[in-house]
């Protein structure tokens, strides 16, 4: 299927915005959703709504079985051994905090150390400064280098045998930089330090197998890749997943309960309180078949000429700057000579082309790249080279408009 068919099955899409054909170039934010996804959240509320893990109606029946067969498709798109290992949670964020709350708190001690970088999301930031601040450990960043992208001698300084924890992003939201991951794991293993991922901009736009990462934990979110919002999953070692404390008490996640004690279910439900996630699990589930049956190959191929193109059809924008490396995934961040970033956005709003504008959630990156705020165009499975083409248009009027800033 090629992208323009691929488009046909996203039924947003095919709408007029502010007079013109809509073109989505903010899935870096969240992506949309195809038919199957919408028809299977449908499907659930018309014909078996009804909670999981509790008695033996039918129709619950079919919701635990439908919500565990999600857990199942994710252990699969994962190359994870068990789905004791996957824990559903509402997205990356909370993935990260359960690994920051629980591991954290009883692994990190005073003057220990845990090892970012400054392009982390705020997601991949603050629930380790958070830790930090709470032990009195120590956060340290592995420098960048000048294009947005890590040397592993930087990191083989940064980690050393009082780290404990490494957390690094495998693909930025805003540089579109690739870490090498699975080289960064083997530097924390090596000073016995556990490596987590965010997997948030990865996920949903290259083959991810946690075997070869070898990483301890990795988080990512359904909705950035057609799934619904409030969903995503964290993976983590079983190992390291049976020795953690629930962090939601409640419902759900209970064995046995008394007046002065409880004990906690097996895994992974010993960390999933409370009703869970249900409809979205199941949506989630089905983004999963969605974009495995698209196939990683042809996505990141996709990806990578809508890439290329962008360079070619920006290139010859005057006052243009597009941050990060060449070699990317499908994130194209940019400066339009002394223009803010908001009236970029606007701009192309009014021709219906949406692209992001803003800190990106990054404000470290931000001030690393000098800049207050950019603007992002950021693609996914349904977009065109023609909704670049009418980026770069788009971008040639807000030239004009904001003309006498190039003066
Ligand atoms: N990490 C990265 C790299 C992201 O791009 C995002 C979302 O923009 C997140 C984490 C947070 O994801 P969520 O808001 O789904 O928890």
């Amino acid at each position: 299927m090629n992208a323009k068919e691929i488009k046909k099955l996203f039924p947003i899409l095919d709408q007029q915005v502010n007079g013109n054909p809509l073109v989505y170039l903010d899935s870096a934010a969240t992506s949309q959703k195809p038919i199957q996804v919408i028809e299977k959240l449908d499907d659930y509320y018309r014909r078996y709504n009804s909670n999981v893990h509790r008695g033996v109606h039918t129709l619950g029946t079919i919701a635990t079985d439908e919500y565990e067969g999600a857990r199942e498709k994710v252990r699969a798109f994962l190359n994870a051994d068990e789905v004791a290992e996957i824990v559903f949670t509402r997205g990356t964020t909370t993935a990260l905090n359960l690994v920051a709350q629980s591991y954290g708190n009883d692994h990190v001690s005073e003057g220990d150390e845990i090892v970012i970088t400054p392009m982390e999301h705020h997601s991949n930031i603050i629930p380790w400064q958070q830790l930090a601040k709470r032990k009195g450990a120590v956060l340290k960043y592995i420098p960048l280098q000048a294009d947005g992208t890590i040397d592993l001698v930087d990191v083989e300084k940064t980690i050393t045998e009082r780290t404990k924890i490494v957390s690094v992003m495998h693909v930025s939201n805003v540089l579109g930089t690739i870490n090498p991951i699975s080289d960064i794991a083997k530097i924390a293993h090596k000073n016995g330090a556990i490596m987590a991922v965010d997997g948030a901009q990865s996920a949903p736009h290259i083959e991810v197998d946690i075997k070869e990462l070898g990483c301890d934990f990795f988080a990512f979110s359904g909705h950035k890749m057609g799934g619904p919002t409030g969903i995503g999953a964290l993976y983590g070692r079983k190992e390291l997943l049976e020795k953690m404390e629930p962090i939601d008490f409640g419902g759900e996640m209970i064995d046995f309960v008394g007046l002065h004690d409880s004990t906690w279910k097996e895994l992974p439900w010993k960390f999933e309180g409370g009703t869970p996630i249900i409809a979205g699990a199941i949506g989630f589930g089905a983004a999963i078949d969605f974009v495995s049956d698209l196939g990683f190959n042809e996505i990141e191929q996709h990806e990578k000429e809508l890439v290329d193109y962008s360079f070619e059809r920006l290139a010859d924008l005057k006052d243009l700057t597009i941050f990060g490396p060449k070699e990317r995934a499908g994130v194209v961040t940019f400066q339009l000579g002394d223009v803010h970033p908001h009236d970029v956005a606007t701009v192309l709003d009014a021709e219906g082309i949406a692209v992001r504008a803003g800190h990106h959630c990054a404000q470290p990156l931000m001030k690393w790249l000098n800049v207050v705020a950019t603007a992002r165009a950021s693609y996914y499975v349904y977009n065109t080279k023609e909704d670049i083409d009418a980026l770069a248009n788009g971008l040639v009027k807000a030239k004009e408009y904001f003309g006498d800033v190039f003066s």
